[in-house]
């Protein structure tokens, strides 16, 4: 099922996300239903406090713009170690229509339970290095434009509050233009 993406500015989006005790049935249909809101909107990864939901639970599918990837669920990620440096112009799913550059670890190992709970590590570099900072950074209550200064973060408040505004008066005007950015998480 598609769920609603929570827009920034929300407080939902600063609170600190709850670990997942177990891996059940339940957790299956939210990895499930967040795979298809990020599908339906065309972004590359998605975390659960963006839906609403304060658990730490990530998705993230970077397969159309970086070659051997595939869908990933990651549950209680962990980025264990971070190496490098890489600027990438970021967009976000709850950011509709904005990107800018952020200063990311170029590389990261990362340590989280899989779609059966079962423990995995994963290294990796590019998009997904920065999807994986993206994401882990939604759990712990900070959205990219935290990492910019408060002058453009201020611009991106006033953009936010103006389409808040028009999804208000005109609804079916959100669907497609939620992630325009190539690289919406
Ligand atoms: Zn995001």
């Amino acid at each position: 099922m598609v769920r609603e993406i929570v827009i920034w500015p929300d407080p939902i989006l600063k609170e600190v996300a709850h670990p997942v005790d177990r891996v059940d049935d339940g957790i299956r249909r939210l990895l499930d239903d967040m795979a298809e809101t990020m599908y339906a909107a065309d972004g590359v990864g998605l975390a659960a406090p963006q839906i609403a939901v304060k658990k730490r639970v990530i998705v993230i599918d970077t397969s159309p713009r970086q070659e051997g990837q595939t869908l990933i669920h990651l549950v209680n990620p962990e980025i264990v170690r971070g190496e490098g440096e890489l600027t990438y112009t970021e967009g976000c799913l709850s950011i509709p229509g904005e990107a800018e550059d952020v200063d990311r670890f170029a590389r990261v190992w990362v340590r989280a339970l899989d779609y059966h709970g079962k423990p995995f590590e994963l290294e990796a570099e590019g998009l997904l290095a920065v999807a994986l900072q993206h994401e882990t950074d939604h759990l712990n209550g900070t959205v990219f434009v935290d990492h910019l200064s408060s002058l453009k973060r201020e611009l991106i408040r006033k953009r936010m509050k103006k389409l808040k505004a028009q999804r208000a008066a005109e609804p079916a005007a959100e669907v497609k233009t939620a992630a325009r950015h190539e690289s919406a998480l």
